[in-house]
């Protein structure tokens, strides 16, 4: 009987140490020390020995039964601590694919429009998507009447006058409140506004405005970093006007129009047959804007310019459909490489 204890005490010990999971484990607990286990078994039979044998066999049982217990949870341990050197590794087996991840289409878009104006100088500032009605309005020269102040228009939180940022004009703001001259920033970033999601608009969207101010900026500057930021996008053949418009912040204000990548400017259905595509809107930064934030308008100039990645996105895929980019369609999303 002693020599039946040692043959499980060194079985079970090999089994235990080979075992790769805790569910084989369990089962060679079973197996040994289980009611019906093969050292419970052994141990029925303890009362058929001898006298002198009895207690020598009494002993060691309680030895193997402890050895084996401190096996388990030793192994059971170092299973679940990540140890799996004892799993046996097939190196013949064909790898696993890995699941490739791509940057949504309006993430792209933006990272080369960053990449596009940190070529020339701007660097990337942010602020904060929470802002309160003087950075979102007042700053930006929009009156206390301006229709974009309506609850129709802004998301206005519970503590007046907090607001989701409708524009990404607000850094623009923060920026010259604590930096003087020469300022050159663009700011990419989420904007919101109460609107009912269609083919053109959605709550939630993104802008990338840009501010360059120093002294002697002009128009010129302006239409000139236009153009890089057109070509960079689009391609080198592109060209680009820009027609009188209105923004409370710039004055004069020009919307920004680049001749369609689709036609070259020949008219397609992409661009309604126009062959010019608006994509943005810029400006010479008002004095005022400039004066209120302590910048001496008399020696600063600056402009400012503003896009929408959605909607350059969707210029250049012919995307018709803006909700298509929060619908989280992997087929949709795939197509972007
Ligand atoms: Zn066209």
């Amino acid at each position: 009987m002693l020599e039946t204890l040692e043959k499980i005490r060194a079985t079970a010990i090999k089994e235990i140490a080979a075992a790769t999971d805790t569910e084989s484990l369990e089962l060679l607990r079973v197996e040994y020390l289980g009611r019906k286990g093969q050292l419970t078994q052994l141990l029925r039979q303890l009362g058929t020995l001898s006298a002198e044998e009895r207690p020598l066999a009494g002993k060691l049982s309680n030895e193997v039964k402890n050895a084996i217990q401190r096996e388990l949870t030793t192994r059971i341990a170092a299973l679940s601590a990540g140890d799996q050197r004892k799993v046996e590794f097939d190196y013949t087996l064909p790898g696993r694919r890995v699941g490739t991840t791509r940057r949504h289409p309006v993430n792209q878009t933006i990272d080369e429009l960053v990449e596009i104006f940190t070529d020339i100088g701007f660097t990337v500032a942010e602020g904060p998507l929470i802002e309160d009605e003087y950075h979102n309005f007042d700053a930006l020269n929009t009156p206390a009447d301006h229709p974009a102040r309506d609850e129709k228009d802004t998301l206005y939180l519970r503590d007046y006058p907090l607001l989701l940022r409708t524009e990404t004009s607000t850094v623009q703001i923060r920026t010259m409140e604590h930096t003087k001259p020469p300022i050159r920033i663009i700011a990419p970033g989420r904007c919101y506004r109460n609107d009912t999601a269609d083919a053109r608009h959605y709550p939630v969207f993104h802008q990338i405005e840009g501010l360059w101010v120093d002294e002697g900026i002009s128009f010129a500057h302006l239409k000139g970093v236009l153009l890089e930021f057109a070509r960079g996008l689009l391609g080198k053949e592109t060209n680009i006007r820009l027609r009188p418009h209105f923004f409370p912040f710039t004055e004069p204000s020009a919307e920004m129009e680049a001749t369609c990548p689709a036609c070259n400017g020949a008219g397609c259905r992409v661009c309604s047959n126009v062959g010019w595509l608006e994509l943005g809107g810029a400006g010479m930064v008002d004095p005022q804007v400039l004066d209120d934030m302590n910048i001496d308008s008399e020696k600063y100039t600056g402009f400012a310019f503003g896009f929408g990645p959605e909607r350059l996105t969707m210029v250049r895929h012919g995307i018709t459909d803006i909700r298509n980019f929060y619908n989280n369609d992997l087929r949709f999303l795939r197509q972007f490489q």
